[in-house]
């Protein structure tokens, strides 16, 4: 494989890089915790959960999902903390605010977040990509007021940019309106995937921190197979951040993989296949 360095990989018999996601679980295993966790495994990290949520999915979409009690949620988060360490974390799929904000004081008293010692990277999953709500109407303030502050990353996609800023992103410069717009709701930086931009023939994503905008531009992979795409950037930038990446950097290695899997994509069921980590082991593309 050229030009595309993978992280280290502990020897075996010595602990690996920790994280933790706190994630909802796709019963299709395309996105979700199981997007999260092939990931992990394939970078060579350990990856502790919290579930959020069980959804009921296939790869036609999300009939149902069953919400896991908010303390439990937070039970999770701080019985890992506590004794395994985790050198970052990321949110997906949240469900409702009263998950979001046992998350966000479970998290704080974790040292997890912009300003603790493991980064919070907020991937913030509303609805699956056949229209499926992830999130209730009712949890998106929560989902702003309180858990954006905390976040080291937040990493809309375009629906979710104008779901929560209101800004419809249709070329650059409305993309860089909407990364101010998600900064000036607290995270340290704003990611403002461009994948969904299809007035582009490229995938122009926009980091910014405040002070300057970093472009980050990809081949675009056309397919339908894309399921799990947004779960396996935040999953793949948070590898990058516990190995001690700065963001820009962990953002870059994660857009590479994602590109990769995207590649090798594979149809599943009647509906969209996921993207595709496993290149990793059955060849590069
Ligand atoms: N299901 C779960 C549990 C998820 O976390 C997500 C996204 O984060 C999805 C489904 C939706 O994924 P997609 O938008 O790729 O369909």
């Amino acid at each position: 494989m050229t030009g595309f360095e993978l992280l280290p990989v502990a020897t075996p018999g010595s602990t690996p890089v920790r994280v933790l996601t706190i994630a909802g679980s796709d019963s299709g295993g395309g996105a979700g915790i199981q997007a999260d966790m092939r990931t992990f495994a394939l970078l060579g990290l350990h990856a502790c959960v919290a579930v959020t949520a069980v959804t009921v999915q296939n790869s036609l979409g999300v009939s149902g999902f069953q919400e896991i009690e908010p303390e439990t949620v937070a039970a999770q988060i701080r019985t890992v903390t506590d004794d395994i360490g985790i050198g970052a974390a990321k949110t997906g799929m949240l469900a409702s605010a009263e998950i979001i904000d046992a998350v966000v004081a479970q998290c704080a008293e974790s040292g997890i977040g912009r300003d603790g010692s493991s980064p919070l990277v907020v991937d913030p999953v509303c609805a699956s990509m056949h229209g499926n709500q992830l999130l209730a109407d009712s949890a998106l303030d929560t989902l702003r007021d309180n858990l954006f502050p905390l976040a080291t990353l937040v990493t809309p996609n375009l629906d979710e940019v104008r779901l929560i800023t209101g800004i419809d992103v249709v070329d650059v410069d409305s993309q860089r309106d909407a990364a101010k717009a998600l900064f000036d709701l607290g995270p340290a930086w704003a990611l403002v995937k461009g994948g969904h931009l299809r007035s582009c023939d490229h995938s122009p994503d926009l980091l910014y921190d405040g002070a300057e905008f970093v472009e980050l531009t990809h081949r675009r992979i056309d397919t339908a197979h894309d399921h799990g795409a947004g779960d396996t950037l935040a999953a793949a930038i948070i590898s990058a951040l516990a190995h001690g990446f700065p963001v820009p950097d962990a953002v870059a290695f994660a857009k590479e993989w994602v590109t990769r899997g995207l590649a090798a994509a594979y149809p599943l069921g009647a509906g969209h296949g996921p993207v595709n980590p496993l290149w990793r082991v059955s060849g590069p593309y």
